[in-house]
């Protein structure tokens, strides 16, 4: 494998991240200003097109722009692989940042910029590496479909979602898929690192609730006040903690963490053992039960007038195979008088790490890191997956990275001065390389 490793493609991979990085895709939630979707599109369909392969752009909306490929695989009788990526990112303050976040800057090792994790990473190794192939002749060992898209960063309404509710026909033969966010590791000692393979997500219940009550003079007595008994809702929901919940990926989780730490974790109170992870801890507690947070209130117009309503928003977030429970947990909080209602509302997603496709992710990364111990895990918030997998496909986040030992890699998602080791994206480009040559 050694002599036939991708090594143009590892030369090229962080120029390829610089470049895209530069095309500035901020989605702003709104078609209007984000703008940049359609040229990092063209981009990446002139970047396949250098080297043969088509591809097609599909707009949702004037500039809300996806790129399809596909890569004729040996035995074109089995079924597909999807790796998707998106190409949207969120918005980042030039004033609070190192670097400008879209400049894309090599400083130190690192490229530096908006997406640089989240996840041009990703699109950019996934890029060198089809680029490569095409030059040297490899073929994968089925077909292999590529989809840059849009909107992730909103719930891909006008991205994957509307590819998939307009255009199924573009992945109807694909099994399994693979994108964010997953794959990367968690340093335990020089010899053993934690490499997060992502197999389920939770769903998303972002609601509204309103509470009514009897409007009058802010001078009166009052006893039916709109803004108090939605407080008091909110509070109850702000303040509880729900109870923690093992699902069989968190399971398996927290065994590998108990093994490779030499610890025992207590099954009712984990977050103790977790913490030792670092900062990653704060995305894996989540996945330890279901969640709300209260994030936004509505209420009155003048300092001495009661309001006949008043209003809070509510993200709400469920573990597989929780929605119900969840529900009724919701509603206990709540409490009488409160009226609530769903903004969005997408189910968990949840497969199990195991079968052929597990394997050769497993063996992949083995191949690269010797002290590699590939797990799953449930990442608290969402991503287009949750869209994939409505057709029947099983998902995993898996864009390898090995990481350096002292990188806060979690707070670099959506964070100021995200940036991503050219060494980690080159070790990347390598690891899918073995894995899809393999699949
Ligand atoms: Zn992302």
């Amino acid at each position: 494998m050694d002599s036939t490793a991708p090594s143009r493609a590892q030369s090229e991979v962080a120029e390829l991240l610089s470049e895209l990085i530069r095309i500035d895709t901020t989605n702003t939630g709104d078609t209007a200003t984000s703008a940049g979707e359609r040229a990092a599109a063209e981009w990446v369909a002139g970047k396949l097109d250098e080297v043969g392969i088509d591809s097609v752009i599909h707009e949702s909306e004037r500039g809300r722009a996806s790129l399809v490929a596909r890569i004729p695989g040996a035995d074109r009788s089995r079924p597909a692989l999807l790796v998707h990526g998106h190409l949207d990112v969120v918005p980042a303050d030039p004033a609070e940042w190192s670097v400008h976040p879209f400049s894309g800057e090599e400083r130190d090792g690192y490229v530096w910029g908006r997406g640089a994790v989240d996840m041009k990473d990703m699109d950019a190794m996934v890029l060198a590496l089809v680029r490569d192939w095409a030059r040297t002749g490899v073929q994968p060992p089925r077909d292999v479909v590529l989809a840059f898209v849009a909107d992730e960063e909103a719930g891909g309404k006008l991205g994957a979602r509307w590819l998939v509710d307009e255009h199924p026909d573009l992945f109807a033969d694909c099994s399994e898929a693979i994108s964010e966010v997953g794959g990367f590791s968690i340093t335990v000692r020089d010899d053993l690192r934690l490499y997060l393979v992502q197999t389920a997500e939770k769903g998303l219940a972002w609601m509204r609730l309103t509470a009514g009550g009897r409007p009058g003079h802010g001078s009166f007595v009052h006893d039916d006040n709109a803004v108090t008994r939605l407080c008091q809702a909110v509070a109850r929901i702000g303040a509880s903690r729900l109870p923690t919940v093992l699902t069989p990926p968190m399971r398996q989780f927290l065994a590998a963490v108990e093994d490779a730490y030499g610890i025992e974790i207590d099954p009712d109170a984990p977050e103790e053992a977790l913490a030792r992870l670092g900062s990653i801890s704060r995305m894996i507690g989540a996945a330890l039960r279901n969640t709300a947070n209260p994030t936004m209130l509505q209420a009155g117009y003048k300092a001495n007038v009661i309001p006949g309503t008043a209003s809070a928003t509510v993200d709400g977030r469920f573990l597989h195979g929780q929605e119900e429970e969840f529900e009724r947990q919701l509603a206990s909080l709540v409490g009488e008088g409160v009226q609530r209602e769903w903004i969005v509302h997408d189910q968990a997603v949840e497969t199990t790490f195991d079968g052929p496709l597990v394997d050769l992710m497993v063996e992949a990364l083995k191949a690269e890191d010797a002290g590699a111990r590939p797990v799953p895990f449930t990442m608290s918030g969402g991503t287009d997956a949750k869209s994939f997998q409505r057709l029947g496909m099983r998902c995993f986040g898996f864009s390898p990275l090995r990481l350096p030992a002292d990188l806060d890699f979690a707070s670099l998602f959506h964070g100021i001065d995200e940036r991503v080791p050219v060494e980690s994206l080159q070790f990347g480009v390598r690891v899918l390389d073995r894995f899809l040559r393999s699949v």
